[in-house]
């Protein structure tokens, strides 16, 4: 990284004894915890979810049986997928006056994320008021400062139903090919329901973590009791909803593999209710305090037009590390970025180096980590669990979560952590599960492993798509992604992506696909315009980009050297992780380069024609 090397004396780093922890020590049980948990199969060491494992991946929210004509028709726009991302994308083309579109949805709803992930506590991290989309326009105002799964579930029903969007939905409709028609210049795209489309434009809106994963344990196959993934929750089995109440677990010994935010979601619930859990840990997470509160009514009556849009930008150029004058979002997540934000301001620091400004923000990352790990301490009764349950890798190298009841759920006599140090479960037997040897016999055996990234886009998708000459994209990108500004590919002309797809990452998933939405809609509207048929990068184009996203910046470099997970590609540092390959100011910079280059009119690196 270039610096300006100040004239001034080095800034006194303060010393051990001030912190009160010796930071070269932490370093280094960072390191050995890092060390105990790399595996070379990185990615490879997870098992896709097929053939015998295909019951993990059936929907079982929907009645069995639902059966619908075949559908043959001309479209302007197929949007492939009904999650926000889909919903943003219909709406914004509703507002640029095109309605001659179809959203695809292998659920039997909308929802996406929330149709899928119904588990009991599950909860958004991110504040309601910025997560929650268009709620301006549906004159919806969340109930908690974080919203609960089926509030969220609701609310993707709402913006449905407010903006018409059931009529142009074909649900439980998997997409099995799209395929590039150069001389008609369209897509057409079939499904498993013998559907055929004819689209000009295709949006790719098919979610990061779509795909339920399960661990390369040997023995799955085997078991012989219940079992499900979390984002397939199975009530008929346990009894209870989202809000819990599990009561047909009283009599059954549970076992949960991972210890992931979804797992610190539902674990307490689990907990409350069956008559022996065993939580199997591989990497503890970090639990920070929830603080949820109901919305004040009075704030409500101080919210002026365009209050979202202005929380959300707030909230994301914080999270970016850059200086605001007001946290209006004032939470777990932004805590820590106002105290790096503070480390990072030259107008602040203008006397320090950039060697002292990042050794001041390990400081603020080791004294964060302190916190979470005290606090386990504190509220841990038995050492040796809580020992175990303690983190040991910096605040942003695992997705950090925040719940009140997790932590305390280990004080319960009928809840077991069994900790794998780093090294995950032995085996799955007929009737358990092995760690060390010891065989821990339960009745149900309950997934929370997560769902795959890095994977090929088109695995994740479930289809191929084949663009100019037959090419697959699977082909196509091979080696990794190869997009232009994160939404059109050379070879695939008229096919948009949305999600992380060489984008500015933003920590409020929904401002991203906000700001994807609009851009691809003025994409579309300018081919319009222009009377052209098909809009496309030039490779010279792609090429520029993905050199730039894949240039190591300081985001990559701290992932780098945490402990693996799907952030960092399971510690491959290749890439390919949630946090590879993006744009390095952030979305907020982002959205604000693709204003300015299309306000320049020429749209360099694009054709239409
Ligand atoms: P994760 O991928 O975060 O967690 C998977 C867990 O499974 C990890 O603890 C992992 O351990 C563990 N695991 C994997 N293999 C093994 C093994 N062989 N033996 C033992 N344990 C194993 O999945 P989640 O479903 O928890 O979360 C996925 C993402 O979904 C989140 O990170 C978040 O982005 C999102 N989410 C968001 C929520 C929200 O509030 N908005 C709530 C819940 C989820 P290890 O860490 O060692 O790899």
């Amino acid at each position: 990284m270039s610096q300006t090397v100040s004239q001034s004396q080095p800034k006194r780093m303060p010393t051990i004894e001030e912190l009160g922890f010796d930071p070269g020590a932490l370093r280094e049980k960072y390191a050995t915890e890092r060390a105990k948990r790399l595996r070379t199969e990185g990615n490879n060491q997870y098992q896709e979810i097929m053939g015998q494992f295909a019951h993990y991946n059936v929907d079982p929210y929907v009645e069995p049986g639902f059966t619908r004509p075949a559908l043959h028709e001309d479209l302007d726009v197929l949007i492939i997928g009904g999650g926000f991302g889909g919903q943003f994308a219909a709406v914004r083309l509703q507002e640029v006056g095109m309605s001659n579109i179809r959203i695809i949805e292998k659920a039997g709803d909308f929802g996406g994320t929330w149709y899928w992930n119904r588990y009991p506590g599950a909860q958004c991290d991110v504040e309601s008021y910025v997560y929650l989309p268009l709620l301006e326009q549906t004159g919806y105002i969340p109930k908690e400062k974080y919203s609960f799964a089926p509030e969220i579930l609701e609310h993707a029903q709402r913006i449905g139903r407010h903006f018409k969007l059931y009529e142009r939905a074909c649900f439980q409709t998997q997409i099995t090919e799209a395929r590039w028609n150069e001389g008609a210049g369209r897509w057409t795209i079939t499904t498993d329901r013998n559907d055929v489309f004819h689209a000009r434009f295709v949006i790719m809106c098919s979610g990061p973590l779509n795909r339920p994963k399960l661990p390369g344990i040997p023995g799955i196959e085997n078991f012989t009791g219940h079992t499900f993934h979390t984002s397939r929750w199975d009530y008929h089995y346990t009894g209870g909803d989202s809000s819990g109440g599990l009561h047909k677990l009283q009599d059954k010994r549970v076992g949960i593999i991972g210890t992931g935010a979804t797992a610190i979601q539902c674990v307490p619930h689990v907990g409350q209710t069956a008559k022996q859990l065993y939580v199997f840990q591989r990497t503890p997470s970090s639990v920070d305090r929830r603080g949820n509160r109901p919305t004040d009514p009075d704030w409500v009556q101080t919210l002026t037009p365009g209050w979202q849009a202005h929380r959300n930008e707030n909230f994301c150029t914080l999270m970016a590390g850059r200086p605001v004058d007001e946290d209006l979002v004032n939470d777990g997540w932004t805590t820590l970025f106002k105290k790096l934000t503070r480390l990072f301001s030259r107008r602040n620091n203008a006397d320090l180096t950039e060697e002292e400004r990042a050794a001041l923000t390990e400081i603020a990352d080791f004294q964060q980590m302190n916190d979470i790990r005290d606090r386990i301490a504190t509220t841990v009764q038995d050492q040796r669990t809580a020992e175990a349950l303690k983190p040991w890798y910096g605040q942003w190298c695992k997705r950090p979560t925040f719940n009140d009841d997790y932590l305390p759920t280990f004080n319960r006599p009928n809840v077991r952590l069994v900790d794998t140090h780093g090294k995950g479960v032995d085996r799955v037997t007929d009737r358990g599960v092995i760690v060390d040897g010891i065989e821990y016999a339960v009745d149900c055996l309950i997934f929370a492993t997560g769902f795959e990234v890095g994977t090929a886009y088109t695995r994740r998708a479930e289809f191929e798509l084949y663009g100019r000459d037959g090419v697959s994209l699977s082909e196509a990108w091979a080696q990794g992604m190869r997009t232009h500004h994160g939404v059109l590919s050379h070879g695939f002309p008229n096919c948009f992506h949305m999600g992380l797809t060489q984008t500015g990452l933003a920590p409020n998933f929904t401002y991203l696909l906000e700001g994807q939405s609009y851009h691809i809609t003025q994409l579309i509207n300018e081919v319009n315009a222009r009377k052209a048929v098909t809009i496309e990068p030039t490779p010279e184009a792609v090429a520029e980009w993905v050199e730039l996203m894949s240039k190591p910046n300081a985001l990559t470099e701290y992932q780098n050297a945490c402990t693996p997970g799907y952030y960092n590609g399971e510690g491959q540092n290749t890439g390919i992780g949630f946090v590879g390959t993006q744009y390095p100011q952030g979305a907020v910079a982002f959205f604000k380069m693709l204003a300015r280059w299309r306000e320049q009119g020429d749209f360099k690196g694009v054709v239409m024609k």
